[in-house]
């Protein structure tokens, strides 16, 4: 089964990721943790894009569809996609409905995990104080969630006309949350 995790910043999409990976044996692809590893390998595309992703703003469609396009063999033969941070925008979603198309798959259910804005800088705060990334600041979690607000959020209304946004409510503990998770995709 192929599943977007869908949510602002920080609301737990790369957590609850990994534990369905263990539990499902599914594989998760997380443009955020690709674009990340890019960085750290020093290529060139981790050149081309570093400052973007450190201001908090998105980085080009065609790159991060290119990269999900690479990981999608590999997940169909583990049965199954986890999303997670793509797609960010109504184009890479209308490109990823063709891809997927292409290979005679699509995407079944887009779990939208429910977090409040309060909650999310509460997160930011307790993560930047541990030391946390170079967009982990609060100024930049302002902007990234301006920028999920603009230009992801309209994803919503899209994955709601195909029928297959299940809401979950994202403020509880991991284990909720992902008990919450299990009951969208199985019920
Ligand atoms: P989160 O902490 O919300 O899980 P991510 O790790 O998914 O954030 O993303 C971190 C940054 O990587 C984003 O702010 C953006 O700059 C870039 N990025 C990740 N995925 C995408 C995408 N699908 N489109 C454009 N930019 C992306």
């Amino acid at each position: 089964m192929n599943i977007i995790l869908f949510g602002p910043p920080n609301a737990g999409k790369g957590t609850q990721a990994k534990l369905l990976v263990e539990n499902r044996g599914w594989v998760q692809l997380s443009t955020g943790d690709m674009l990340r590893s890019a960085i750290a390998a020093g290529s060139d595309l981790g050149k081309r894009v570093q400052a973007i992703m450190d201001a908090g703003e998105l980085v080009s469609d065609e790159i991060v569809i290119e990269l999900i396009e690479e990981r999608l063999p590999e997940a169909e033969a583990a049965g199954g996609a986890i999303f997670d941070g793509f797609p960010r925008t109504v184009a890479q979603a209308e490109a990823l409905d063709k891809l997927l198309a292409g290979r005679d798959s699509k995407i079944e259910k887009v779990v939208h995990l429910v977090v409040d804005r309060a909650e999310l800088t509460k997160r930011v705060e307790k993560r930047a104080a541990e030391q946390g990334r170079a967009d982990d600041t609060v100024d930049v979690f302002n902007n990234r969630f301006d920028v999920y607000e603009k230009q992801t959020a309209p994803l919503i209304p899209y994955y709601t006309g195909q029928g297959k946004v299940v809401k979950v409510d994202g403020m509880g503990s991991v284990e909720a949350v992902a008990a919450s998770i299990a009951t969208a995709l199985d019920g």
